[in-house]
C-alpha cells in the first residue's frame, strides 16, 4: 500500500473517480472495464474502513462531469482544497492531462511517485537514453545485482549463468492443466448494469455473473500462492508452449493484478525466490519468471517513458493494411489465430506467446498498420495498459520502432506454431504446405514479409540465414510465394 495511506488525517480527503474519459479513450473489453471498477470500489471501501475521508464517483452519479480534470475542477472548490497531490500515473496520455490541468491551477500541487515499480520511469532514459539500443540483457543483470536477486555476494549469477531461456522452450503434450484464476468469483451483475446504463461501449463477454479476475489485495494474494504452489515449477519448461483448451497453461494471471497495483512485483518476484529456496521449483523456472518481471517489466516501462511521446507514431516497416476485421469475433478459419483470439474475447487473456507469436505474428507478416494492432492489444486484454502495452506491440511484436527493443521482428510460419503448440491438428490449413488454396497462410506470408522488407532488415545479423535461404530460392519459386502472399493479403478479411 502507498506510504500515503499509512496515517489518518482528518484533513485529507481521497478521491477515485470511474470516468467516461478513461472507459472511451480506447474500446475496451468488457470485464478489463469492470475488473477496473471493482478494484478501484473495494478499495475505496478499504480507504473507509481504515479511518480515511473518501469521496468515490461512480460511472452513472449525477454529479459526474465524466473527466478527471472537470470533477477535481469541481471538487477543489465543493471542499475549498488548498492543496492537491497525485500519484504519478503509468500513462503519458494521463501524465499529460493531468500536469497541464494542475499547472493552470491556483492552489499548489505536486505528483508523487506511485512506489510500486523497482525502478523510477526515467531511470532507463538516465541510464541507456543516449544509446539508439538499450538491451533488455544489459538492464537485467544490472537490476539483479542491484536488488540481490539470483545473485551471491559477488554479484555473480545463482547456478553460474543468468540466462535459462535455452531450457525454457518446450511443447506442452498433456492434459490441460486446472485453471489459474477461479471462475465464479464474484457475481457482478449490478455493476455491469451500471456501466451498460451509463453508455459505456465495450466488446468481449463480460462473463460479470460468474467473473474471476480479483477485487482485493486478499484475492490476489490467494493467486499469486496458486500459482507458486501449483505452477511456478512448470513454468519455466513450458512458457513458449500453447495448446488447446489451455488457455494459460502454467503462466501466472498475474498482470492484471500487478499493473492495478493490488499487488508488488517485489512481493511476486519475492515468492518466487522463496519457492526456489525451499526446493519447490527450480532455478531455470524461478530465473525465468524473475526475468519476466524484474527484467522486461521494469524495463518496458523504462522504454516507454524513454521514448513518448514519439513512440507511438512508430512505424519502420510502412505497414498499412487493415486489421482483419476476424480480430473482432474470433470467426476466422486459422485455427491457431480462432484458439488465441476467442479465448481473448471470452476470457480477456491470451499468454505471452499467443499475443506474440500468433495475433502479432499474424498482424506483422501481413503488413496491417501498427496503430491498427496496437489499438486492439490495448482494448482486448484484461491488463493492457499503454505504458506496457505499447512498447510490447510496437516494438517487440511489430518491429514498428526499428529494432529499439528487439534485434530482429519475432516473425515466424508455420513450422514453429506446429512445433510450439497442437493447434495444426485442428486447422482447415496444410501446416506443411506454402502454395495452393489450403496452404497454411503463414508460410506464404513469411517469405514475402522478409522480401517485402528487404532494404529494411536484410543488415539485421540475426536474420543473416533468413536471407541466405531466400536467395536461395529459384526466382520461380521466390515469386510463387510473392504471388500467394498477395492473394492472402488481397483476401485476408475472409480467411
Ligand atoms: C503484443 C503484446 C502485447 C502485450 N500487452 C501487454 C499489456 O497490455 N499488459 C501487460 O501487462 N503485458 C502485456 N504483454 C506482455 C505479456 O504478454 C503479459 O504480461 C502476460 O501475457 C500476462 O500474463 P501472465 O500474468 O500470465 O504472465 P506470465 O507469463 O505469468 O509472466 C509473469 C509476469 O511477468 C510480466 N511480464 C511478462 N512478460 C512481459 C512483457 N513482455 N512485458 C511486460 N511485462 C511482462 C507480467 O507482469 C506478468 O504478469 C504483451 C505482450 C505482447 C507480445
Ligand atoms: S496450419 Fe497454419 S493457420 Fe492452421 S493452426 Fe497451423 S499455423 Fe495456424
Amino acid at each position: 500500500m502507498h506510504s500515503w495511506f499509512r496515517r489518518v488525517e482528518p484533513c485529507i480527503l481521497y478521491v477515485l473517480m470511474e470516468v467516461r474519459e478513461e472507459t472511451d479513450y480506447v474500446v475496451h473489453h468488457a470485464q478489463k472495464v469492470i475488473a477496473i471498477f471493482a478494484a478501484m470500489r473495494a478499495f475505496a471501501d478499504l480507504l473507509r474502513g481504515l479511518g480515511h475521508d473518501v469521496i468515490y464517483l461512480t460511472i452513472g452519479d449525477a454529479h459526474n462531469a465524466q473527466s478527471i480534470p472537470a470533477n477535481l475542477e469541481r471538487l477543489v472548490a465543493l471542499h475549498g482544497a488548498t492543496r492537491l497531490e497525485w500519484q504519478e500515473p503509468d500513462e503519458w496520455r494521463l501524465d499529460q492531462v493531468l500536469s497541464n490541468w494542475a499547472a493552470r491551477q491556483a492552489i499548489a500541487s505536486s505528483r508523487l511517485g506511485s512506489e510500486h515499480f523497482y525502478t523510477e520511469r526515467n531511470e532507463l532514459a538516465e541510464n541507456f537514453g543516449h544509446r539508439r539500443h538499450a538491451f533488455l540483457e544489459v538492464y537485467y543483470r544490472r537490476a539483479r545485482i542491484k536488488e540481490h536477486v539470483l545473485v551471491d555476494a559477488h554479484g555473480k549469477p545463482a547456478g553460474g549463468r543468468w540466462n535459462y531461456d535455452a531450457e525454457n522452450r518446450r511443447a506442452w503434450r498433456g492434459v490441460p492443466p486446472a485453471p489459474g484464476v477461479r471462475r465464479g468469483r464474484h457475481d457482478h451483475r449490478a455493476l455491469w448494469g451500471e456501466i451498460e446504463a451509463a453508455g459505456v461501449t465495450t466488446f468481449g463477454q463480460p462473463q460479470a455473473a460468474s467473473f474471476p479476475w480479483p477485487a482485493t489485495r486478499a484475492e490476489a494474494l490467494c493467486d499469486l500462492e496458486a500459482f507458486i504452489g501449483q505452477r511456478l515449477a512448470h513454468f519455466g519448461d513450458f512458457q513458449d508452449a500453447m495448446a488447446e483448451g489451455a488457455p494459460e497453461l502454467f503462466h501466472s494471471l498475474l498482470s492484471f493484478a500487478l499493473n492495478v497495483k493490488l499487488i508488488s512485483p517485489r512481493e511476486v518476484v519475492e515468492r518466487a525466490l522463496e519457492a526456489w529456496r525451499d526446493g519447490r521449483a527450480s532455478l531455470a523456472s524461478v530465473e525465468g519468471f524473475v526475468r519476466q518481471i524484474l527484467g522486461w517489466r521494469e524495463y518496458i516501462r523504462g522504454v516507454y517513458w524513454m521514448r513518448m511521446p514519439g513512440y507511438a507514431r512508430s512505424n519502420y516497416l510502412d505497414a498499412h493494411e487493415p486489421l482483419p476485421p476476424w480480430y473482432w469475433t474470433g470467426e476466422t478459419g486459422m485455427n491457431c489465430l480462432a484458439q488465441a483470439i476467442g479465448q481473448s474475447l471470452s476470457g480477456a487473456y491470451a499468454h505471452h506467446i499467443q499475443r506474440l507469436m500468433l495475433t502479432g505474428n499474424f498482424a506483422l507478416l501481413l503488413g496491417v498498420e501498427p496503430d491498427a494492432i496496437e489499438r486492439w492489444y490495448l482494448g482486448i486484454y484484461i491488463d493492457a495498459f499503454e505504458w506496457v502495452e505499447m512498447p510490447n506491440t510496437l516494438g517487440m511484436s511489430q518491429f514498428a520502432d526499428g529494432g529499439q527493443l528487439a534485434t530482429k521482428p519475432y516473425a515466424a510460419s508455420a513450422a514453429y506454431i506446429d512445433r510450439m503448440s497442437d493447434y495444426c491438428r485442428g486447422c482447415r490449413y496444410d501446416r506443411r504446405k506454402r502454395l495452393g488454396p489450403d496452404a497454411c497462410p503463414f508460410n506464404a506470408l513469411y517469405w514475402a514479409f522478409f522480401e517485402r522488407n528487404r532494404p529494411r532488415l536484410a543488415h539485421l545479423p540475426r536474420l543473416a540465414m533468413v536471407y541466405r535461404s531466400l536467395d536461395r530460392m529459384s526466382s520461380e519459386e521466390r515469386s510463387g510465394l510473392i504471388a500467394q502472399a498477395e492473394a492472402i493479403r488481397r483476401s485476408a478479411a475472409t480467411l
